[in-house]
């Protein structure tokens, strides 16, 4: 298991998330196609596991949330 995590923002739906690197919804920072086209959200990392909390909190979006398939 890798120790980098990402955080995804989506301005548009003012939600996103906490993944590791490796989850298939991160890729690494790349993201997927369906909800990642760069005009919605964005990635932000690698951090490690606090930064990536505290840059979770610092975005302020109410839909926040750690993702559900990779379990941060
Ligand atoms: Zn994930």
């Amino acid at each position: 298991m890798s120790s980098e995590f990402y955080v995804y923002e989506n301005w548009r739906r003012d939600r996103g998330g906490i993944h590791r690197a490796e989850c298939r919804y991160c890729n690494f920072g790349k993201g997927f196609q369906a909800e990642d086209g760069g005009k919605n959200g964005k990635w932000h990392g690698p951090y490690d596991r606090d930064t990536a909390s505290t840059k979770a909190n610092s975005l302020n979006r109410s839909g926040m949330k750690e993702c559900s398939v990779c379990k941060p």
